[in-house]
């Protein structure tokens, strides 16, 4: 047993703590998880929790289900505001593992593990810091009928007795008490929709940050008897939720983006780098936006006094908000980063920080050239001059998306044979499913029109 072993039983003796959860995550970015009592833990620590893997979306064929979930102590979390009567409880993120020990290709924390090993093979830490949007909205039936924000908000208001005011400070407390840091928080454009932004941290942790920022903040919502969703995009007439990233290089304690000696402060590194997430942008979205819904939340919408900032083509620069990738300006060497603008907030942030990672690097390895910035408003360039600057567009729908993941031999290599194809044909019927409905839509602008 190691020390952190030791301390998590010591502290789970000491607070009295009856349950812990043990957490894992499907290939789709559901979250997972079994209740062990304490006195379980010590044999679990040594052998795993055995699980019935083919129970799990993409995790095995029926053939090959037993499967183990080892508990990884660094991740353990007392949730203090958790458990009422039954006391506090606490949980800890599982690696997923084979009988014989080795890991299950189809976790996700191991794409991601094997991503930042590679990386690391070459000298670099990987870093993330989200920027995480969601919608609040009033409780009530899930039948297709339209949500009703809870309040009436725009950008930044301040109102005095909102309900999601006291949300943003309960669930920014609740997650400053487990430990998660919480860098910025605000109302976002759209009525009921809040923003609420993770202090950066290494990609791994980042994204058990996600997978926890999730539970909590639909468990606050629930305290308060509303509802809190990740949905890419809820309504056509107001902006969806993205998940904005900023991402960046460390080589020990240096920023590996920075350069004191560009005009734009941005390293070779950080060039190849955001060349790689622009020549691969169209065979990564699939992962990064990975629901019929992300799709419609990729395409511009005219408010009265703005146009929605998600990207739908693949450019980069600076101010310009309608880029795919952005770098923000940056006062501290440390702080040189990029940002990606089309990922949303319900993709598996584990799979999609593997196939960003790995598309960058293979910029740095193949020394991509990065083409100049775009300055001007994507969006209202004409198709002819955004094809003479050579814009590509983002996949339209995610039947293009998976079209295109499927001739990427990126994404196979990233994401493992397995979680790819498992993906790719989850997804398909997806679409499948997608495509044979007749929508309202359709009812209303058909049914007295033919
Ligand atoms: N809600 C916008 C999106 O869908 C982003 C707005 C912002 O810049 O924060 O990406
Ligand atoms: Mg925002
Ligand atoms: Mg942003």
């Amino acid at each position: 047993m190691d020390r952190q072993q030791e301390f998590v039983l010591r502290t789970l003796e000491e607070r009295d703590i009856r349950f812990v959860r043990l957490w894992f995550t499907d290939v789709l970015g559901t979250l997972k998880s079994v209740s062990v009592a304490p006195a379980e833990l010590e044999s679990a620590f040594e052998e795993g929790m055995g699980i019935d893997g083919s129970a799990i979306e993409g995790f095995a064929r029926v053939y090959e289900s037993d499967m183990v979930a080892m508990p990884d102590p660094t991740t353990f979390q007392v949730f203090p505001f958790e458990g009422g009567v039954s006391g506090e409880s606490a949980r800890m993120f599982c690696d997923i593992l084979l009988p014989d020990g080795s890991a299950a290709w189809a976790d996700p924390r191991h794409v991601l593990r094997r991503a930042l090993a590679k990386a690391a093979e070459k000298g670099f830490t990987f870093y993330t810091h989200p920027e995480v949007e969601f919608f609040l909205i009033q409780d009530g039936p899930l039948d297709g009928s339209l949500p009703i924000p809870v309040d009436t908000g725009g950008y930044f208001d301040h109102t005095t007795h909102s309900v999601a005011r006291d949300f943003r400070r309960q669930a920014v407390l609740a997650l400053e008490r487990i430990g998660i840091s919480v860098e910025f928080s605000h109302h976002e454009v759209a009525p009921g929709q809040q923003e609420i932004d993770l202090r950066y941290a290494d990609a791994l942790s980042t994204a058990d940050n996600i997978m926890t920022f999730r539970h909590v903040v639909k468990e606050v919502a629930l305290s308060q008897g509303v509802r809190a969703t990740f949905m890419p995009k809820p309504y056509t007439d107001q902006p969806g939720s993205g998940m904005h990233t900023h991402l960046s290089l460390f080589e020990g304690e240096r920023n590996a983006f920075f350069d004191a000696d560009d005009p734009q402060k941005l390293s070779k590194t950080a060039r190849a780098f955001i060349a790689g997430l622009l020549v691969h942008a169209r065979e990564y979205t699939a992962v990064t936006n990975q629901w019929v819904n992300s799709y419609k939340r990729l395409f511009p919408l005219q408010l009265p006094n703005a146009i929605t900032e998600s990207p739908a083509f693949v450019s980069w620069g600076h101010l310009n908000r309608s880029a795919l990738v952005r770098v923000p300006a940056f006062g501290k060497p440390n702080s040189a980063r990029v940002e990606v603008r089309s990922i949303d907030s319900a993709t598996n942030p584990y799979l999609a920080f593997a196939v960003m990672l790995g598309a960058g690097m293979k910029g740095i390895e193949e020394g991509y050239e990065l083409p100049p910035g775009a300055e001007d408003d994507v969006w209202s360039m004409s198709p002819a001059e955004r094809k003479a600057m050579g814009y590509d567009a983002l996949p339209e729908n995610l039947s293009e998306a998976i079209d295109v993941m499927s001739k990427s031999e990126l994404v196979a290599e990233v994401l493992g044979e397995h979680v790819f194809d498992f993906f790719l044909r989850n997804k398909q019927a997806e679409w499948e499913q997608y495509r044979r409905e007749v929508t309202p839509y359709e009812r209303q602008r058909y049914l007295g029109a033919l």
